[in-house]
């Protein structure tokens, strides 16, 4: 079944095969997108809240300030009841009940209404009342208070309740400025509170200056008789806009609203009231209209900075959070997919070295089964830890007799050996360890002799039969080294034994017959790379060359070391030319021995080629130093001549062939002188063949004192001689025969008296062969003879 069948998805819909940069690619944009849904949906909800909390606040404002408008109205409204419904209304009354009243108000005062004709009485009167000195006054143009003009009507201030510091401006004609004026006239007008035109305030701190007059005129009950009557003066109120409206509110710092009070009666439109703190970002903005007296006030409102401080948006925050978490995920998802492919990757990987494995390790088991049964001639036994056998190769089958399956898991290695000899085993090996062994474990345990070595073991066939095996046998490990077994490998030794027995033997054999042979016996190899070698060299081998055969079995060049130097080259090169022509190899030649001096050797040997290249020689060497001597005897005696003891004829000829092929070579001159007795028949006729016999000795012993050590002088047979003179032309060779005719002729032979010969001379000429130089040499004493015997004839000059 293919891999990918059965592989999962990564978390159940990631495909394996899917990039992992695109899968991370993904989820980035969908975790981006859904963010932004989420941010958008967010503000929505946010903008709507704001607004929600932002109307609420509004109108929370808005209803205090009505409130406090309304309120303000009212009191007036009350001190100017107290007013109408009292007769006559003390300094002390006034103050008793105005007093409680001034609740963000600045002052609460009484002006009568004054016609010109009563100002004086009312100013003494005053005067008297107080204490002190009063008049009404007006403000100059330096601002400071002075006794009023003279006018037809009067409103000065006449009691006065007041939070100002400075007192209140008692004698203050209301009507002596415009502003206060056009009030008092609107209040007389309409009967009711009239409000001033927005105006600043005397005597008040600054913030608070700014503020309205509100006015009530004064009139007596309606009665039956006068159900109207004139205003005969005017209750006022004096507010300061700032403590009307902004008294007992959150301070600006921490104000969620700007307010802003704007007079719309007001042809400037001057701002009356307006917060100090700052307006924030936001557009939201309300309007509301405030009543007081017969003015109308615009009352703004918007959020300040704090409103929006508490009210901050989330979106900024979802949206880097969604990133973040989008960021996170891709990244993770990223991590995930590619941990995971490489993961599967490695799988593949892994089990694709398994399979080569599993493949590798069949092929090793089958190949190792092949080769155990392969193996008939060795017998490949393993056991499990309690000795069962669980292997029995072909080859153990063969040598033993059993079946495998006969043996298989019924058999141990104990029981295919011979009991008597293992308890033997086991009991040499229990003194040997120092522990008592068991004869089952007698053939695994290693003594201390035979350390990992393999050892004669006899074992009994499935017929009863016995066999002697060599075995080794050696503890099974698996791959962590614990042992799970034994192999013990058995190989038959008995014809193994039989042809050593056999080869011990003729070892003997060998060893006695080459002890009883003259010379020695030797094998002898040549090897590739130029080394000498005897294999095996006899016992007469040191007879031979008095060296040890057991060293020259290391090291053959001791005997090159014996051979004299004039034959050592000559043996070598013979040896060679055995080898490269594989030709029999039979030489003579010296040793200096030591010991016995020089010896001649004569050596013979076969040689045969060596599969690896080289040579092989079997051959015997012998003492040949007697039968050389006699050899040599021989050869003297075979080229002298046995009456006078000179060279024969024989050997003129072989000297003369040398000589010739030597002069041939180097150009040189040769020369022969031929002499033969004068008449000698007649000498052995006169005294006898025995006198003949000494005038040969004689005449020999005479010559060759004469002559050199160069000349080879030679008995051609009979009475006729010889000398090969060497580096010698005609002229010296004549001369040196008169010399030899002269000492034969000078002194007479005892008992035979003067005895002369007749001497021919002749010289080598180029292209001349034996025969030609002999010819004219013989030719030469002819011509002797002829010409009357008894001289030196010199050799003819060709014809
Ligand atoms: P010429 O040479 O002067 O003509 O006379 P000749 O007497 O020497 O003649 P020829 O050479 O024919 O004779 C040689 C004789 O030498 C014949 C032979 O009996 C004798 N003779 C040969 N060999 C020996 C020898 O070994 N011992 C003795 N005593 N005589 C020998
Ligand atoms: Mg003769
Ligand atoms: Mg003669």
């Amino acid at each position: 079944m293919p891999l990918q069948a059965v592989r999962p998805k990564i978390l159940g819909f990631i495909s394996e095969q899917a990039s992992a940069w695109l899968v991370a690619l993904v989820v980035l944009l969908v975790g981006v997108a859904l963010t932004a849904v989420l941010a958008l949906t967010t503000a929505d909800v946010y903008q709507q809240q704001v607004r929600q909390r932002f109307q609420l606040l509004v109108n929370e404002r808005y209803i205090r300030l009505e409130e406090r408008f309304e309120d303000q109205e009212q009191r007036l409204g009350s001190l100017r009841r107290f007013f109408v419904n009292s007769h006559n209304v003390s300094r002390e009354d006034y103050d008793g009940f105005a007093q409680p009243l001034l609740l963000r108000a600045r002052a609460y005062a009484w002006a009568p209404r004054i016609f010109h004709d009563q100002r004086q009485a009312f100013e003494q009167q005053v005067s008297l009342q107080r204490g002190m000195a009063f008049s009404i006054r007006e403000l100059n143009e330096a601002g400071t208070l002075v006794p009023a003009g003279e006018r037809d009507e009067y409103v000065p201030v006449l009691y006065s309740q007041t939070q100002s510091l400075l007192g209140s401006p008692l004698g203050f004609d209301l009507l002596s400025q415009p502003l206060r004026r056009s009030t008092i006239e609107r209040a007389y007008r309409s009967g009711a509170i009239a409000v001033s035109q927005p105006m600043s305030l005397v005597g008040v701190e600054p913030a608070y200056a700014t503020g309205v007059l509100l006015v009530a005129p004064v009139t007596r009950p309606p009665t039956a008789q006068m159900p109207y009557s004139e205003p005969y003066g005017f209750v006022m109120a004096v507010i300061s806009m700032r403590q009307l409206v902004a008294d007992g509110l959150p301070k600006p710092s921490r104000d969620n609203l700007v307010m802003q009070i704007v007079d719309t009666s007001d042809t400037q439109q001057r701002v009356l009231y307006e917060s100090d703190n700052a307006v924030g970002d936001s557009s939201l903005k309300a309007i509301r209209r405030l009543t007081l007296g017969d003015h109308v006030y615009a009352l703004s409102l918007r959020p300040s900075q704090v409103f929006e401080q508490a009210n901050r948006s989330s979106v900024t925050s979802i949206l880097a959070m969604g990133s973040l978490l989008s960021l996170l995920l891709s990244a993770l998802l990223y991590v995930l997919v590619s941990q995971r492919q490489r993961a599967v990757r490695l799988v593949q990987q892994r089990t694709g070295q398994l399979h080569q494995r599993e493949y590798e390790l069949r092929g090793a088991h089958a190949q190792l089964r092949s080769v155990l049964n392969a193996a008939t001639q060795v017998a490949i036994i393993a056991t499990d830890l309690r000795g069962v056998i669980n292997t029995f190769n072909a080859g153990a089958e063969q040598m033993l007799g059993y079946q495998a399956e006969q043996v298989l898991g019924h058999m141990t290695l104990e029981s295919l050996h011979l009991a008597p000899e293992l308890e033997a085993r086991a009991a040499q090996l229990s003194q040997v360890l120092g522990k008592r062994i068991m004869p089952g474990q007698a053939m695994l345990v290693e003594g201390s002799d035979s350390l990992h070595e393999a050892r004669e073991w006899t074992l009994v066939r499935h017929d009863g039969s016995q066999l002697t095996v060599n075995m080794l046998a050696t503890a099974l490990l698996d791959d962590h080294g614990l042992w799970i077994g034994h192999l013990a490998i058995c190989l038959d030794v008995t014809e193994q034994k039989r042809a050593y027995e056999a080869l011990a033997a003729r070892d003997r054999l060998l060893k006695k017959l080459s002890a009883h042979v003259p010379g020695g016996i030797f094998q002898f190899t040549l090897e590739p790379n130029d080394n000498w070698r005897f294999i095996y060299a006899s016992d007469g081998i040191r007879d031979i060359y008095e060296i040890d055969p057991g060293l020259l079995q290391q090291d053959a060049k001791q005997v090159f070391e014996r051979i004299h130097p004039l034959d050592a080259e000559r043996i070598r090169a013979s040896i060679r030319l055995s080898a490269l022509q594989l030709s029999q190899w039979r030489e003579e030649y010296r040793v200096q021995l030591p010991g016995r001096g020089l010896r001649w050797i004569r050596g013979e040997a076969t040689p045969e080629e060596l599969p690896g290249g080289g040579t092989l020689w079997h051959g015997y060497v012998s003492d040949i130093s007697d039968l050389k001597r006699v050899e040599e005897e021989l050869r003297a005696l075979s080229i002298t001549d046995s009456l006078t003891g000179i060279h024969n004829r024989r050997y003129f000829q072989d000297r003369l062939k040398a000589e010739m092929s030597r002069v041939r070579r180097t150009s040189g001159t040769l020369a022969v002188i031929m002499l033969d007795i004068d008449h000698f028949k007649r000498i052995n006729d006169r005294h006898g063949h025995a006198v003949g016999d000494g005038v040969l000795q004689e005449l020999c012993r005479r010559i060759a004192q004469r002559l050199r050590r160069s000349d080879v002088f030679c008995r051609l047979g009979g009475e006729e001689f010889m000398v090969l003179c060497p580096n010698t032309d005609g002229a010296q060779a004549y001369s040196l025969a008169v010399e030899l005719w002269e000492v034969l002729r000078s002194t007479p032979i005892e008992n035979v008296g003067t005895v002369t010969a007749s001497f021919g001379v002749a010289s080598w000429r180029i292209d001349e062969g034996v025969d030609g130089l002999l010819l004219r040499a013989d030719s030469a004493v002819y011509a002797a003879k002829q010409a009357g015997r008894d001289r030196v004839e010199a050799e003819r000059l060709p014809v």
